[in-house]
């Protein structure tokens, strides 16, 4: 039985005064809540704040992103070892802001992957195809590209424990979500590739989350499909009501 996840990308949002607030209103409003494994990722700058917020609580803390070296030259990057030693036990990888603003590439992306693990965190990788890739009919080809490109190297014991969500990219931030029926075509598929990479035991343990416009009034449609197991939300997670109502529409 996969345990149901609710994760927050608060992406390049928050000073810090303004971290502390939304994560102090969501320990309050999601207290006691122990179905649903509840993550934040703040920006860098307020993970240290936010995690002396959710200390004791059940929301944990993840990073939106990081480099794949533990210390040296990388002038702007941040480490594995940081994040860990801050209290992060997740980090967000390959977002499709990272693969299209900053371009990201599938070789440095695995690269992540592997360090992640290699320091004790747990990836949430981001797959999902552009607009015109799913008008010309390309949806199942990039994403099957980045899942084997990205999680080749992994151990079948590593690989029960990547969260991966599928986001396609024309619904991130627009709006316009897609419908549970073309994200469960999708995770279905997901699935299958996972099966041909591992095994059946892996296919059946992955989380695999939907992202892309998740709002409180969506998410019930989401979770209605058995092989969804939550969401990764941006815009929707930045206050603590919708937040909130997101994660007890996972219940
Ligand atoms: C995201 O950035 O991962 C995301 C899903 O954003 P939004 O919910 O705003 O579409």
């Amino acid at each position: 039985m996969r345990r149901k996840f609710i994760a927050g990308n608060w992406k390049m949002n928050k000073t810090n005064q303004e971290a502390i607030e939304l994560v102090e209103g969501l320990v309050k409003e999601l207290s006691g809540i122990d179905s649903v494994d509840i993550v934040v990722c703040p920006p860098f700058t307020a993970l240290s704040d936010v995690k002396d917020v959710i200390d004791g609580s059940n929301i944990a803390l993840g990073a939106q992103n990081m480099y794949f070296k533990e210390k040296g030259a990388f002038t702007g990057e941040i480490s594995p070892l940081m994040l860990k030693d801050i209290g992060c036990e997740y980090v967000i990888l390959g977002h499709s802001e990272r693969r299209g603003i900053f371009g990201e590439k599938s070789d440095l992306i695995e690269k992540k992957v592997i360090s992640a693990f290699d320091h004790g965190l747990t990836p949430i990788l981001c797959v999902g195809e552009t607009l015109s890739e799913r008008e010309a009919g390309d949806t199942f080809k990039v994403v099957e590209g980045e899942l084997r490109n990205e999680l080749k190297s992994l151990s079948k014991e590593q690989m029960k424990k990547v969260v991966i969500a599928y986001e396609p990219i024309w619904a991130i931030g627009t709006g316009k979500s897609a419908t549970s029926s073309d994200a469960k075509e999708v995770i279905d598929f997901i699935r299958k590739i996972l099966a041909d990479m591992f095994d059946d035991n892996v296919k059946d343990a992955v989380r695999i989350l939907y992202g892309g416009s998740v709002k409180p009034d969506n998410i019930s449609s989401f979770m209605k499909e058995e092989t969804i197991d939550g969401a990764l939300v941006g815009g929707a997670s930045l206050k603590v009501d919708s937040f909130s109502a997101i994660v007890k529409g996972a219940l």
